[in-house]
C-alpha cells in the first residue's frame, strides 16, 4: 500500500480524510483532522450563507408601507372636512404640531398613528407595497387577505 502525504503536517499516512480547512478541502491524517471540518458533514457556515436576508423592511407592518404623497392625502381629506389641523389634531389626540409635521412629510407616523388617522379620516395610509399599481387612496378601507395576516404563533 502507498503512504500518502498529509497536506497538513507533510508526514505519509495510509488513511486521509478530506477535511475544510480555511475554506478548502484538503487530504489530512486522522491527527490533523481537528483543525478544520470534515468536508461531508454539513458545515454550519454554509447553511448561514442560505438564510433570506430581509433588509429595509419594517418588521412590525411586514409587506405594508406607507402611501407616497401621505402628507398631502391627510391634508386634503382634513380640509375636505373642513376641520382645521387644530381641531384634527384635538381628534387625534396629537399635538397640532405632529399633525403638521404629517402634511409636510417630514414624519412618518407609526403604526398607531397610522390607524387612528386611517379611521379618523376613512383613508388608506398603508397599502402592501408588492403591488404599487393598486392605490386605494380615497374611502375604501385596506381589506386584510390571508396573505395579509401575519401569524404571531
Ligand atoms: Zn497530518
Amino acid at each position: 500500500m502507498v503512504n500518502t502525504e498529509c497536506t497538513c503536517c507533510g508526514k505519509d499516512f495510509s488513511r486521509l480524510s478530506p477535511t475544510k480547512i480555511e475554506g478548502a478541502v484538503i487530504e489530512v491524517c486522522d491527527k490533523c483532522v481537528k483543525f478544520g471540518i470534515k468536508a461531508d458533514m454539513p458545515q454550519e457556515d454554509s447553511y448561514r450563507q442560505v438564510k433570506p436576508i430581509i433588509s429595509g423592511t419594517n418588521f412590525n407592518d411586514i409587506g405594508l408601507e406607507l402611501v407616497s404623497e401621505y402628507g398631502k392625502l391627510i391634508a386634503k381629506v382634513r380640509q375636505n372636512k373642513g376641520m382645521s389641523r387644530y381641531e384634527f389634531s384635538k381628534n387625534l389626540n396629537e399635538k397640532e404640531s405632529v399633525i403638521e409635521r404629517l402634511e409636510e412629510e417630514s414624519l412618518e407616523p407609526d403604526d398607531k398613528l397610522v390607524r387612528k388617522i386611517e379611521d379618523f379620516l376613512n383613508i388608506t395610509l398603508k397599502e402592501r407595497y408588492e403591488n404599487p399599481a393598486v392605490q386605494q387612496k380615497g374611502k375604501k378601507k385596506l381589506k386584510l387577505t390571508i396573505g395579509d395576516v401575519i401569524k404571531v404563533s
